[in-house]
């Protein structure tokens, strides 16, 4: 009978994760029969989430049918939500309705994050966010109906409240869509709101001044310094008493690791991620993996970890994939390591800053950088071709990222 790999999610470390597999398997001289790898997911496609700031994120998405055949993975649709590693099963919903339990002799976690969304009262109900495609999609259409509407300043601003790299993203792109749906002559106003003195309180000095000269040039005005208490139908009020007036509310405060993360591992960091070591092996759980926004692991000798990040994700799922595969068949499994980090943080019409390193050195910015970031969203982090030898090779994980 068949060994069974199951890999949890389609994103970024399960596209990738299952390349890797795969490839193992094929190395291996591996026949078909001996081991079934089987990926699951709620729809077969890759959301490319890092693009649900743009405009059209109905669009911001790759087949995987195709891809999962030509190195022959199987593919399940549906969701999972129950991990039993005593018994090394899952419990998956179907699209149809319907539950099972699927048995696994190695587990590969990549079930990705989610948004935090804090209880602070109204938030649940008027913030929009774009965190997935869903969500992005709310919002366009939401902006879609506020251009019958109307001409009036709440209608005309949107208050974007966090501003780490996904507020900075889709507050700077927001001009642009708005001006392209409410007409060029419209008043349009982004206020982005933070609860730390800082905008990009993690993104370090470097890139700092030319946020701040893209803030300027697109007319974005920052309120800082104090949370965010309350979100109604009419705007945001802060803790220092400034209530900004919005028609449109949309949260950008953090992801948090899916809830999986908890039924697998004991050992999780502050952001629900399972807190694992080079061979991304859940030490209370030998049969099981994790890779992407999943796993806290360091990335290199130098004490910094992957950040939840799809190009952590995409790498991470290459080890995760070949060391699932390598430990059920005796392979020898390979110890994570990404010592190369780069950040392209995208700014609207002004263009892009691109730096290399933790210390962010700026390499390219404005037009520049915007070329690079949209190569990076347009090809870099797609999957690759579906024919069999390009997408096994796309799983090796020692192979240059881009
Ligand atoms: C607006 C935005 C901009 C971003 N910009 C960048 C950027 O510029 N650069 C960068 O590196 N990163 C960026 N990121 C972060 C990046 O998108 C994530 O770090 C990356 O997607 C993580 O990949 P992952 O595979 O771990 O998880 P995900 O991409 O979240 O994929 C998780 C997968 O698991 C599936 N899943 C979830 N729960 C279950 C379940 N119970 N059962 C079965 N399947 C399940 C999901 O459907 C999905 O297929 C951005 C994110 C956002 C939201």
């Amino acid at each position: 009978m068949s060994q069974k790999i199951l890999i949890v999610g389609a994103g970024f470390a399960g596209v990738w994760g299952a390349l890797g597999a795969a490839r193992v398997l094929e190395r291996a001289g591996a026949t078909a029969g001996d081991v079934d790898i089987t990926l699951i997911s709620p729809k077969p496609e890759l959301q490319i989430r890092p693009r649900m700031y743009e405009s059209e994120p109905h669009l911001m998405a790759a087949p995987l049918l195709p891809l999962l055949d030509a190195v022959g993975v199987n593919y399940v649709e549906g969701s999972v939500d129950q991990i039993s590693v005593h018994d090394k099963t899952v419990r998956v919903t179907t699209a149809s309705g319907e539950s099972n339990l699927r048995g696994y002799d190695r587990l590969l976690l990549t079930s990705g994050s989610k948004l935090n969304r804090p209880p602070i009262p109204g938030l649940a109900r008027y913030a929009f966010s774009v965190d997935c495609m869903e969500d992005a999609s709310a919002l366009e259409a939401h902006l879609k109906e506020l251009a019958k509407r109307p001409d009036s300043n709440a209608r005309n601003t949107v208050a974007v409240v966090g501003c780490g790299f996904t507020g900075i993203e889709i507050a700077t792109e927001l001009p642009k869509r708005m001006r392209a749906l409410f007409g060029p002559n419209a008043a349009i106003k982004v206020v982005i709101v933070g609860s730390q003195a800082d905008i990009g309180p993690d993104l370090g000095p470097n890139p700092r001044p030319f946020v701040a000269e893209a803030f300027e040039s697109l007319g974005i005005e920052a309120v800082l310094g104090s949370p965010v208490i309350s979100v109604d139908a009419d705007g945001v009020k802060t803790a220092s008493g400034v209530h900004i007036e919005a028609q449109t509310v949309v949260w950008a405060g953090g992801m948090r690791a899916s809830t999986l993360a908890a039924q697998v591992s004991s050992r999780l960091d502050p952001l629900g991620r399972v807190e694992v070591s080079s061979d991304l092996r859940v030490a209370d759980a030998l049969h099981v993996f994790v890779a992407g926004d999943v796993a806290r692991v360091r990335s290199d000798d130098e004490g910094h970890d992957a950040l939840m990040s799809c190009q952590h994700a995409m790498v991470m799922g290459k080890f995760g994939g070949h060391n699932v595969a390598a430990d059920l068949i005796g392979a020898p499994m390979l110890a994570y390591s990404q010592p190369f980090y780069a950040t392209c943080l995208d700014l609207g019409e002004w263009g892009a800053v691109y730096s290399e390193g933790w210390d962010r050195q700026i390499k390219l910015t404005h037009a520049e950088g915007k070329t690079r970031k949209q190569m990076i969203n347009t090809q870099w982090i797609y999957p690759p071709a579906p024919n069999r030898a390009d997408a096994l090779a796309a799983g090796d994980p020692l192979a240059s990222f881009g």
